[in-house]
């Protein structure tokens, strides 16, 4: 039988989904598209030649809060997690603020956004640092994975084929210090320069848990000095900030960025940070 191409899928359910994907492996997961139809300035718009829109799938626009967990849907909108206010970890919140312009949010769905394909888009700091989990789901199963496995340090996703993102849980945890902060690109208006986060939690004026987490083309985190300031007491000895500040330099130049000058933004941003907290 003849399939024909060009085709957009408008499943209501799963196994709708994965059926449809099956019989077009190529097909591209759509869901606001402003990512997939970016900077086309025409009048008519290049698309994938297969589309699966993921608008009716009414389980992935589901928003569930526990005690414990957040749990958003992959076709969640920006915006609307922004609006849930208090509810959303304050670094979480900031970040999607800052994406794009509140038009560009009313569309952009979170899924989106964690599943771009050659970069790491803004959300991935915030997730990997609050220890965010993954649920995806193929035509045989479901598994979950941690934001950080699934974004890894660069390179693709850790996707299997034909696997979709279909919703994500972050645990509602006290963070007493947070800092969000975005780079500006290079490239006025064109792509995002990249955000970092800065969480910090203090038992007894003791330093319990400290993390910095940098999204852009890569992921950047390194855990050897957060284990370093872990369990130090505030405020922080002069030579614990410089050794710190040292740890994260030996990283950076272990690891391949394009341009110093990120490397150098990303460093001073770290060093007011701490110098703040200490
Ligand atoms: C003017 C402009 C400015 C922007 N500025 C920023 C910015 O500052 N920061 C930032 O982070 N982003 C920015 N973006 C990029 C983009 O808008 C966001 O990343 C947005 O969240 C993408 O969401 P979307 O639903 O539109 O994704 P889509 O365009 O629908 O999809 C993006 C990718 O994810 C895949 N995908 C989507 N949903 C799923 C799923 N559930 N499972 C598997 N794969 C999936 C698609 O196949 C595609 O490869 C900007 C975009 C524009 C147009």
């Amino acid at each position: 039988m003849d399939v024909p191409h060009s085709q957009v899928f408008f499943p209501n359910t799963l196994p709708e989904l994965f059926s449809a994907w099956s019989r077009y492996p190529n097909a591209v997961p759509f869901g606001g598209g402003t990512e997939i139809i970016r900077g086309q300035g025409k009048t008519t718009v290049t698309l994938p030649p297969n589309i699966l829109s993921l608008d009716k799938l009414d389980e992935l626009h589901h928003i569930t809060r526990t005690e414990r967990y957040l749990e958003i849907g992959a076709m969640v909108k920006i915006n609307e997690i922004i609006n849930l206010g208090k509810t959303v970890p304050e670094v979480l919140r900031q970040t999607l603020k800052g994406i794009a312009s509140p038009q560009v949010q009313n569309i952009a769905t979170i899924g989106g956004n964690i599943c771009h394909t050659s970069r790491r888009m803004d959300a991935s700091a915030p997730m990997i640092a609050l220890d965010a989990r993954y649920e995806l789901r193929t035509a045989q199963g479901v598994r979950w994975i941690s934001a950080s496995r699934f974004s890894a340090l660069s390179g693709p996703l850790a996707f299997n084929p034909q696997e979709l993102f279909t919703r994500l849980r972050i645990p509602l945890e006290q963070w007493n210090y947070s800092i969000y902060k975005k780079f500006e690109s290079p490239y006025i208006g064109l792509e995002s320069g990249g955000v970092a986060v800065f969480l910090v939690r203090v038992q007894k004026n003791i330093l319990t848990d400290i993390r910095m987490v940098f999204s852009e083309k890569i992921i950047l985190r390194d855990k050897n000095s957060e284990a370093f300031l872990a369990g130090k007491r505030l405020p922080l000895d002069r030579k614990d900030v410089v050794h710190y500040l040292e740890l994260w330099k030996t990283y950076l130049s272990a690891i391949a960025l394009k341009g110093e000058l990120l490397k150098a933004k990303l460093l001073n941003f770290i060093e007011t940070t701490i110098i703040e907290l200490s």
